[in-house]
């Protein structure tokens, strides 16, 4: 019933109880989990975690963190090898960054473009990284994008004006715990974009919700996400966690369940 579009669930901080957090998920009701790579050893991971948990899939990514210098070739040939593994339903995340002061554009717009080739290629949806980095994101994708393009933008951080933005150019905007915070400008977005454009995910082990923040998230908490959208827009839980696996079925081409 209810989705986490992005969960980095194969990554060491889930080591110690991996298959308690995936009981809880089961308990919690969470029939869908995308583990999103950020590099060649963390897709690799996340499709072994995919081919063992069958409602877990995986993306193949180079999140913009890993091109903040130039990135050899052979980087990816390999995740476009990798991107053929049968649980793999987008390539990400991929994107730009610009937080913190040591990012390299140039290098981060380069491999932006090359995984957004790959993702065309191979006819696949993309999750997008955007951090402080709008303006060279909307443009490098109107560029890049030739036969029309899909794709989520995974913990969107824009305003109204952004998402609009987003959504014409066929992106949905997932929804992260951070809607649960104080001065998040999410609710905004989430009454005046249509239910058709949303997602829902954690981006646990990062950015848990309130009553849980700093705390390592869950991505069983991802019903709270859920809860907060149905709560925005008046609508009832049922009708906000059912459209919003509807939507992440359809972008994602899962089989239906
Ligand atoms: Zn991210
Ligand atoms: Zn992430």
């Amino acid at each position: 019933m209810f989705v986490d579009t992005h969960c980095h669930l194969s990554f060491p901080e889930f080591d110690q109880d991996r298959h308690e957090v995936i009981k809880r998920l089961r308990e919690a009701e969470v029939s869908v989990l995308i583990d999103p790579g950020v590099d060649v050893a963390t897709s690799r991971k996340s499709i072994e975690l995919a081919n063992e948990v069958d409602f877990i899939y995986a993306n193949v990514g180079l999140h913009p963190h890993e091109a903040n210098q130039p990135v050899d070739e052979s980087v990816f040939a390999e995740l476009a090898t990798l991107a053929d593994s049968p649980k793999v339903v987008a390539i990400g995340e991929i994107g730009l960054d610009y937080h913190y002061p040591d990012y390299n554009r140039s290098a981060q717009h380069d491999a932006f473009r090359e995984m957004l080739r790959l993702a065309q290629s191979l006819d696949m949806p993309v999750v997008i990284h955007c951090r402080d980095a709008w303006e060279d994101m909307l443009h490098i994708l109107a560029e890049e994008s030739h036969s029309g393009m899909r794709g989520v933008m995974h913990c969107f951080s824009g305003d109204v004006d952004i998402a609009n933005a987003c959504i014409r150019m066929g992106f949905k905007l997932s929804i992260p715990g951070t809607v649960t915070y104080k001065r998040s400008l999410l609710p905004d977005v989430i009454r005046s974009v249509a239910l058709d454009d949303l997602l829902t995910e954690t981006d646990a082990p990062y950015l848990a919700p309130v009553p849980w923040r700093g705390k390592r998230n869950e991505p069983a908490w991802v019903r709270l996400v859920t809860e907060s959208i149905a709560r925005i827009r008046e609508i009832s839980l049922e009708e906000a966690a059912e459209a919003i696996a509807g939507n992440t079925t359809e972008l994602f081409r899962l089989p239906a369940s």
